[in-house]
């Protein structure tokens, strides 16, 4: 087939093919063809950092992605995901080796590059944010520059209390390079606001942008990274108020879920109330449920978070609760209300214990399978997941252990969280035999749960920890925030 020549009159047959060529591209390889491509490093391979490598090679720039792990980094050139995250594989296959690569060489990296994004961990150490791994990348990247010609751009995703990238990650940035940010490189801040198990929708269509620095050259090189994202808000900002904003938003839905809590396990104790119904009564408020133009009622996404269960974990909500209370602290504030929200979120796993034991007075020797171990369905995320500290305080009363995950319990396996617990291959095989069988994580297979128990002639308590089966016809079913009786 001969291609139209350039500057020539196209035969109809040429414009029909171009027409056919045009519609089969999808918008995002429309977007490579619109948008500048910029050349991004990312330092750290993890949700945040993949992810974003990923998606920003998608919307059509070249991306280098770092990671100290060799295996992680073999294993994402060969298009594998190290972790499970809906819609990651499929992006990562149809980009790496073209515009996207990972490598353990960082200095090539941000050589190659002319904007590099730190998104490494940033865990909190039982007294404030350990910024250990920030500051190694930090240096490294430093070095780079000290011999890099040409601009650069150095950029803070890692979610890092207020004050860090002007205090400290600037000031390791000119200490290593032996240059002046703002007038040889420039430093930024961008936090990440991707929940895990939607990490690439939210990438892709997220719903703010926000952009932390006082460079207005740093800032301009942000934009250009975010040119492909259309009809989303874009904040700029101070990078200390970038960060506030990042640990405002988490304290924010971690507050929502134990004030949940707490009215749930007040529901429970006066009992003939179920919480869910109460939640439902003020979901309808109107900030809750507003009434748009079209007279139709519109329930906001945050109601999803106004019910009692057995807790938040994961890698952020936790230890980012626990790092804001510290630094306020330090800063003389109070953070009475904050440090309550962690109270009461570590005392959930207890009450899964509390309503097993309506039914039996001791769990020594008892069977209790625990249903679901990441922290939330659609990721085999495990970090701090309420899962751990429930096995913990099941073993601890004597209870044989076994659990089932749909998702998580390789990862499981291979961590050292779950030492006392064995481990089922199907949902069925998991409820069969149990006296007790505590609901974790709202997986949608365990939705089947009650057909499976359906004819059992001794069936189990079903402690529900997320309401998942609430209306579900099931004898011995116990909920958090379910009010029995007439209470106490
Ligand atoms: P992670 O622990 O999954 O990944 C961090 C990665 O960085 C690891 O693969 C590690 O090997 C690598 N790494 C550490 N130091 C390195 C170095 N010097 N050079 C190269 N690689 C290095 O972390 P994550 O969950 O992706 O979180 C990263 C940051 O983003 C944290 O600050 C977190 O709070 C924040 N965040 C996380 C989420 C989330 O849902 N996970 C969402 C928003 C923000």
């Amino acid at each position: 087939m001969r291609e139209p020549i350039p500057g020539s009159v196209p035969s109809l047959r040429g414009l029909r093919i171009l027409r056919a060529r045009l519609r089969a591209l999808n918008s995002n390889t429309l977007n490579t063809l619109l948008v500048k491509p910029m050349k991004i490093s990312i330092i750290g391979t993890g949700y945040v950092g993949l992810v974003s490598g990923v998606c920003l090679s998608e919307k059509g720039h070249h991306v280098t992605c770092v990671d100290v792990a060799p295996e992680k980094v073999e294993q994402i050139n060969r298009g594998e995901a190290p972790f499970v995250e809906p819609g990651l594989p499929q992006l990562l296959k149809r980009n790496v080796g073209k515009r996207l690569r990972a490598t353990t060489d960082l200095a090539g990296a941000v050589l190659g590059s002319s904007l590099t994004f730190i998104a490494v961990g940033t865990p909190f150490d039982g007294s404030q944010i350990d910024l250990t791994y920030v500051r190694l990348a930090a240096r490294q990247v430093g070095q780079v520059l000290r011999r890099k010609k040409s601009y650069h751009v150095v950029v803070v995703k890692s979610t890092v209390v207020p004050g860090t990238t002007d205090e400290v990650v600037r000031a390791v940035l000119e200490k290593a390079s032996g240059k002046k940010a703002g007038r040889d490189f420039g430093v930024g801040m961008n936090p990440e606001f991707l929940s895990e198990g939607e990490a690439v929708h939210d990438f892709m269509q997220p719903d703010r942008i926000v952009l932390g620095g006082s460079d207005p050259r740093a800032i301009r090189a942000l934009r250009g990274v975010y040119r492909p994202f259309h009809n989303v808000p874009v904040m700029a900002t101070t990078s200390k108020t970038a960060e506030a904003i990042k640990y405002t938003s988490n304290a924010l839905l971690a507050a929502l879920i134990s004030f949940s809590n707490e009215i749930g396990n007040l529901c429970a104790a006066l009992g003939g109330i179920d919480s869910v119904d109460v939640m439902e009564g003020v979901h309808l408020s109107q900030y809750l449920t507003p009434r748009l133009p079209d007279g139709q009622h519109h329930r906001a996404p945050i109601s999803a978070f106004l019910r009692a269960g057995c807790g938040f974990g994961g890698s952020c909500l936790p230890k980012d609760v626990n790092a804001l209370i510290a630094r306020g602290r330090r800063a003389g504030c109070d953070m009475g209300l904050l440090s309550e929200v962690i109270r009461i979120n570590e005392g959930q796993p207890r009450r899964m214990i509390d309503l097993a034991r309506r039914h039996h007075r001791s769990l020594r020797g008892k069977r209790v399978t625990v249903l679901g171990l990441s922290f939330k369905p659609g990721t085999d995320d495990l970090r701090e997941s309420p899962a751990i500290r429930l096995c913990q305080l099941l073993h601890r009363a004597g209870a044989r252990v076994r659990a089932f995950d749909p998702v998580a319990m390789p990862a499981a396996k291979r961590s050292a969280l779950f030492p006392h617990v064995t481990y089922a291959k199907t949902l069925a095989a998991a409820a069969r035999g149990a006296d007790v069988i505590m609901l974790v994580t709202s997986w949608d297979e365990f939705k089947r749960l009650p057909s499976l128990l359906r004819g059992m002639r001794r069936p189990p308590v079903v402690v529900d920890g997320r309401g998942l089966l609430s209306g579900a016809k099931l004898t011995n079913y116990e909920a958090i925030g379910l009010g029995r009786g007439d209470g106490r």
